[in-house]
């Protein structure tokens, strides 16, 4: 007898053998005769139906009183059925192995999965961890987990070396509004020292750049995003790289290729799923094998416009803008050159025309709004001086920053990916809570 995952069964190679399956039970009626469960792995759900007089008394009393969700084992042959899963499992025998207390029963109903909006229902946040069993969420961890692999294959095929910076830094990366601090070893001259919770692998990994000149990594970034949005989360998942010798239009095709590569893995990966979600896959394929056109800051302020939206010269997108803008894009999009005031110091300044930065941000389509902030640092020592200056930033915390300048500088640049954000476009999610196991967010860091 073969120890089997469902899948392989409803795939029909285990026809006419006999196995064991182990799982969870998903369904379960019948008579006092016949039980039909519905049991669950992580690969499908499949109908074995359980009959007194081939088990016997007392094993068949066991599949009746096991309730949803209850984990057992059962062994039987494989039957192909015209019925629901073309395939069904006459039970032979059965091991009941995690029963449910009846006082205590599953809570997570089908009336409670019924409701209209299930990203934002109470309930089932506060049940996240059960809530994780659920088709749905079974299907979309399973697409982050092909977005995850697609991006470290695309690194490692490009000969781009993996590199983990620190998550405890001393200075801001995206500027002090959303930095989470930690108290942080008191020392008798500094009774209240504090660290914070890094928002950016990045100016670490450019300390690094001289040493391995193509670096990557996947790592969780901390923001205290004040403002309730659908695409934030106080802890989120940055895919980020940098590059030496490099410029912003080399950071982009990067940027274009890894996100292609990731559309094309989940399409090769997890069809299944996307489609079960309610994906439309010649999307997905577009977006896989079409190229994605730049635009200039500029040009993308004068379209709003157009569009009767208010926006100044000057001002960053916000989501709202970002959502109008992107609606009607076939593919993702590149904003290009963006005004120096709208950006941090380690944008580099665009030496044709000071007022602007050689930077990009990538833009999905169907009103997702920015997926990837990237560009050309800011490198040489006289360069980073004037611009941390100017900001009013203090060197001190960057003072190792700014060494990486002082000792043999060169041009560089990277991006960083928002990979919870790549994985709610990708699988159409309308809130980028459901594509990760447990969010965080201002309002929840439990379960
Ligand atoms: P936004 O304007 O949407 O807050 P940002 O400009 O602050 O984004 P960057 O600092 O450029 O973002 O970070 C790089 C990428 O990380 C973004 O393009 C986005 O995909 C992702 N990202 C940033 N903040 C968050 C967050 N709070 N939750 C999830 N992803 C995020
Ligand atoms: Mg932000």
């Amino acid at each position: 007898m073969k120890t089997g995952w469902i899948g392989d069964v409803l795939s029909g190679d285990l026809d006419h053998q006999s196995v064991e399956l182990k799982g969870w039970v998903h369904r379960s009626r019948g008579s006092n005769k016949m039980r039909f469960v519905v049991l669950r792995d992580s690969t499908g759900t499949i109908q074995c139906v359980v009959k007194r007089d081939v088990v016997g008394d007392e094993m068949f009393e066991d599949v009746k009183s096991a309730l949803i969700e209850s984990s057992l084992i059962f062994r039987g042959n494989v039957l192909p059925t015209d019925r629901e899963h073309g395939h069904e499992i006459q039970v032979e025998s059965v091991e009941i192995v995690g029963p449910v207390n009846p006082e205590t029963p599953y809570p997570i109903t089908q009336s409670v999965m019924d409701v209209d909006n299930l990203s934002e229902n109470a309930f089932l946040l506060d049940n996240r961890h059960l809530y994780l069993r659920t088709e749905r969420m079974t299907q979309m961890l399973k697409i982050r987990s092909s977005v995850f692999g697609a991006i470290h294959q695309y690194f490692r095929n490009h000969d781009f070396i993996e590199y983990q910076a620190p998550n405890f830094v001393a200075g801001a990366v995206e500027g002090g509004s959303t930095l989470f601090e930690v108290p942080y070893f008191p020392t008798e001259e500094n009774p209240d020292r504090k660290a914070y919770l890094t928002q950016s692998w990045q100016l670490y990994a450019e300390a690094a750049m001289p040493a391995l000149e193509r670096l990557y990594t996947i790592a969780p970034s901390f923001r205290a995003e004040k403002s309730r949005t659908t695409r934030h989360l106080s802890e989120f998942w940055h895919a980020e790289m940098e590059i030496a010798w490099a410029g912003n239009n080399d950071v982009m095709e990067h940027g274009e290729a890894v996100v292609r590569k990731i559309a094309q893995t989940v399409l090769d990966e997890r069809e299944k799923e996307l489609s079960s979600l309610g994906r439309d896959l010649e999307l997905i394929t577009r977006y896989a094998d079409n190229p994605y056109p730049r635009i200039r800051y500029d040009e993308a302020v004068e379209t709003l416009q157009k569009m009767g939206v208010e926006i100044e010269w000057g001002q960053d997108l916000d989501y709202s803008k970002e959502k109008i803008l992107t609606q009607d894009f076939e593919v993702p999009h590149f904003l290009t050159h963006y005004p120096k005031v709208a950006k941090p110091f380690y944008h580099r300044v665009d030496p044709d025309d000071e007022k602007y930065v050689l930077c990009h941000d990538l833009l999905a389509p169907e009103g997702y709004g920015e997926i990837i902030g990237g560009g050309e640092r800011t490198w040489s020592e006289d360069e980073i001086l004037k611009r941390i200056d100017e900001e009013g930033t203090p060197r001190e915390p960057y003072q190792f920053y700014i060494d990486v300048r002082t000792y043999g500088g060169v041009p560089h640049g990277g991006f960083g990916l928002g990979v919870d954000r790549v994985c709610a476009w990708l699988a159409g999610a309308d809130h980028i809570r459901e594509v990760i196991p447990f969010p965080r967010d201002s309002r929840r860091v439990y379960p």
